[in-house]
């Protein structure tokens, strides 16, 4: 019995897909996604770019993601996490803000570099596997609607719909919404920034029915002082989240 029509066709498919990849390689050799050198395959860095980009491999914080020293296995918190209460269940980073960390976070986030979407969700997946739970709902940070209409697209929310359809969970863009606009962070200490951010985050009223009793996942493309994830942590809580978890692409971590 020979393949039935629908293997073949699958198989054809995959046939085309390759070959226009290859005329597309010729064209547009796949370029490193941090230097623009030459790389063996799309959506990745060249080596060196790789080794100057600080992805949080290694023990991290269970608030935050922060990198930490040592190689303790059960959950351990950064000196922030002990001294700064998080609403949330668990956190986590995929890189650590700096060096290319950071270059990578600002091209996303000013540079219209929207082709770093995909290798960046990855990273987040990868980062995210410690807080991965069946059902979960996955929603971004959101940005106030002036800033939004200035800047075009919610970097965090392309992040968390690529991490949602990596990980096969449900994506809420717009389950939070930002009421007003808050001042820069900038230049404020700890505590302004927490009362600065306190309420400037809530869940969207039409969403409210969506949040109840699931586990949530709120993603943002940087996290410092966790203010704004602690907003809308208290904000999906209060709207009857079950649990909430966070992660960050990038985390600033005061040694790192
Ligand atoms: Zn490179
Ligand atoms: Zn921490």
């Amino acid at each position: 019995m020979g393949p039935d029509l629908k293997t073949v066709r699958t198989g054809m498919l995959a046939g085309i897909r390759q070959v226009a990849q290859g005329a597309l390689h010729i064209v547009f050799p796949p370029r490193c996604i941090a230097c623009n050198g030459a790389v063996s395959t799309d959506f990745g860095l060249c080596g060196p770019c790789w080794r100057d980009t600080p992805f949080i491999t290694g023990l991290a914080c269970d608030g935050c993601g922060a990198p930490l020293p040592g190689d303790d296995t059960g959950p351990v918190l950064c000196d922030d996490c002990l001294a700064q209460d998080r609403p949330w269940a668990r956190g986590r980073a995929a890189l650590a803000y700096r060096d290319n960390g950071r270059k990578l976070v600002l091209a996303l986030k000013h540079g219209d570099r929207l082709d770093l979407v995909r290798p960046m969700g990855a990273w987040l997946h990868r980062a995210a596997a410690p807080l991965l739970e069946p059902g979960m709902l996955v929603a971004p940070i959101p940005l106030h609607r002036l800033r939004l209409l200035k800047r075009r697209y919610n970097q965090s929310a392309l992040l968390s719909r690529e991490l949602a359809r990596l990980a096969g969970f449900d994506h809420c863009a717009d389950l939070f919404e930002r009421p007003r606009a808050t001042p820069s962070q900038d230049g404020k200490t700890r505590d302004e920034r927490f009362e600065n951010l306190r309420g400037a985050v809530q869940v969207t009223p039409r969403r409210r029915a969506s949040v109840a009793g699931r586990h949530v996942l709120i993603v943002d493309d940087v996290m410092t002082s966790g203010a704004t994830l602690s907003a809308a942590t208290q904000a999906a809580l209060a709207a009857g989240a079950a649990k909430v978890s966070v992660l960050a692409l990038a985390r600033v971590a005061k040694d790192a």
